[in-house]
């Protein structure tokens, strides 16, 4: 992010136009349609602006002479709109000053960028790439525009009017903020946004006790509670709608090391992050201590998120702490995860079962070889079921072993897939028999393994295939 979208409020002084044609026209209209006072000095002489209403023309002042020379104090901002090389002169005094300065589909001469805008009264949405791409910005704004409902800014004026008083009522800001997102999650923002501003101004007075309206508990407090969210194998994409919901809402999020950043990036930004997970070299702060810090935050009234990667019952300990938080009598709820075999299932088109080919599947952990050596292999060995073995890496050899000393086939197809979902994910296709030298080829994890006929169907096998026959038939042709 190189440009920071703010919010310029345009009561404070003029805005300077410099420029002439319909490129500083359009940015009259848009400074006019925000209530600028603008200061337009027209580079041709022509001032013209017929299409703008009275009010508006009212707030324009058309200054005839050199806008280099132009006093600048009290201007906030300036805008060049078709000015050539003027525009690029006024940069340079406008740099010099340090006002913000922007020339039109000019970035090296801008020191700010207009954002694509979605206007809907007090909501207002900007959108912006950086100067990259408008056409985008364009496109994320038509998604918004469908998104969002008609009346949202009605909601955001209706609840601007009420701030004061609620602030009053509730001085505590946690639970003032529960209170406000009942009034627009709950049927009085509903009334709102189905323009039935009257009903709601009715039922909002009608609230008796505001503190309990925001959930508080006896004590007066904000009722603190556990998210239990699985954030998928990696790609931001993959998070539920709940899981997306939750981390808006969190107060402290506790984290493992497999969590992406793109994935935190969608929290909500003043949430805590507090990283609980092993990092590579350090063992963790331990289940224990997280357990304890899981419920010290929620009593503590704070909304916390435990977010693992992939599922949070699929070898990711989420029992362990649900067990602590009922033990300790903390609200929990658990948000599920897409678990990493099934991303790499779906990214790799590996499909897990298969018709008469594949009938059951068997998630496994073989974290280390003796936990490998640890597995009862004969009950893996029906050639119709699909074997999801996670942290496999180190303990490879000891499956591969396993498996072939219970009497699975060596020719049994096998894939590695590494960092799956992620913008470097890898994937290797070969049998069971060559597992340990597969594992080599991969560049760093973490990676899943599937052994199964199915690993056949997948798109690698596929395209390793077709890679041979051209091969040979190269060879052939020699
Ligand atoms: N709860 C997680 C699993 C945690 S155990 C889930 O449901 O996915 C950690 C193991 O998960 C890793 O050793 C690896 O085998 C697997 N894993 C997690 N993320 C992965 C990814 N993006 N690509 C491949 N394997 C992954």
């Amino acid at each position: 992010m190189r440009f920071l979208p703010v919010f310029l409020d345009l009561q404070t002084g003029p805005v300077l136009l410099v420029g002439a044609g319909d490129l500083a026209r359009a940015k009259l209209r848009l400074l006019a349609a925000a209530g600028a006072r603008v200061r337009w000095y027209a580079t041709d002489g022509n001032h013209d602006v017929s299409g703008l209403d009275a009010a508006d023309t009212a707030r324009i002042e058309l200054a005839t002479a050199d806008p280099l020379a132009a006093d600048l104090s009290g201007v906030i901002a300036i805008l060049c709109a078709g000015a050539g090389d003027i525009g690029t002169a006024m940069s340079a005094r406008a740099k010099a000053v340090g006002l913000p300065v922007n020339v039109m589909d000019d970035l090296a001469h801008s020191t700010f960028i207009f954002p694509a805008i979605v206007d809907r009264g007090d909501v207002v949405v900007a959108v912006g790439t950086g100067g990259a791409s408008p056409v985008v910005a364009r496109r994320v704004r038509e998604r918004i525009e469908a998104a969002l409902p008609a009346r949202i800014g009605d909601l955001a004026t209706f609840i601007g009017r009420w701030r004061k008083t609620i602030h009053g009522r509730i001085p505590e800001f946690p639970l003032r903020r529960r209170f406000w997102e009942r009034v627009v999650d709950g049927p009085i923002g509903a009334l709102v946004l189905a323009g039935r501003g009257d009903e709601a101004e009715a039922a909002l007075k009608d609230v008796p006790d505001p503190t309990a309206f925001a959930g508080a508990s006896a004590s007066g407090q904000a009722e603190g509670k556990v998210t239990l969210v699985g954030a998928g194998p990696g790609d931001p994409d993959l998070l539920t709608i709940k899981a997306l919901r939750a981390l808006q809402d969190a107060d402290i999020i506790f984290y493992d090391e497999l969590v992406s950043s793109e994935i935190l990036d969608r929290a909500r930004r003043d949430a805590s992050r507090v990283p609980v997970g092993r990092r590579v070299g350090k063992p963790g702060i331990g289940q224990d201590a997280i357990n304890k810090l899981l419920i010290e935050a929620a009593k503590s009234g704070q909304r916390a998120v435990r977010l693992k990667g992939g599922d949070p019952f699929v070898f990711g300990r989420g029992g362990e702490e649900v067990e602590a938080l009922r033990e300790a009598g903390v609200a929990y709820s658990v948000v599920p995860g897409i678990t990493a075999g099934l991303g790499a299932a779906a990214q790799f088109e590996v499909p897990l079962t298969f018709r008469h080919e594949a009938l059951r599947i068997t998630f496994l952990t073989a974290h280390k070889a003796r936990d490998a050596e640890s597995v009862d292999w004969s009950v893996l060995t029906d050639e119709k079921m699909t074997v999801v073995v996670y942290m496999g890496m180190t303990a490879a050899p000891s499956v591969r072993a396993g498996l072939l000393a219970a009497g699975r086939s060596p020719q049994t197809p096998v894939g590695v897939f590494a960092r799956v979902t992620r913008p470097d994910a890898q994937a290797v296709v070969g049998t069971l028999d060559e597992l340990p030298a597969l594992i080599q080829e991969i560049d760093g994890g973490p990676a899943i393994l599937i052994i199964g006929d199915v690993v056949a169907h997948s798109a690698p096998w596929r395209h390793q295939n077709l890679n041979h026959v051209i091969s040979e038939l190269l060879e052939a042709a020699e």
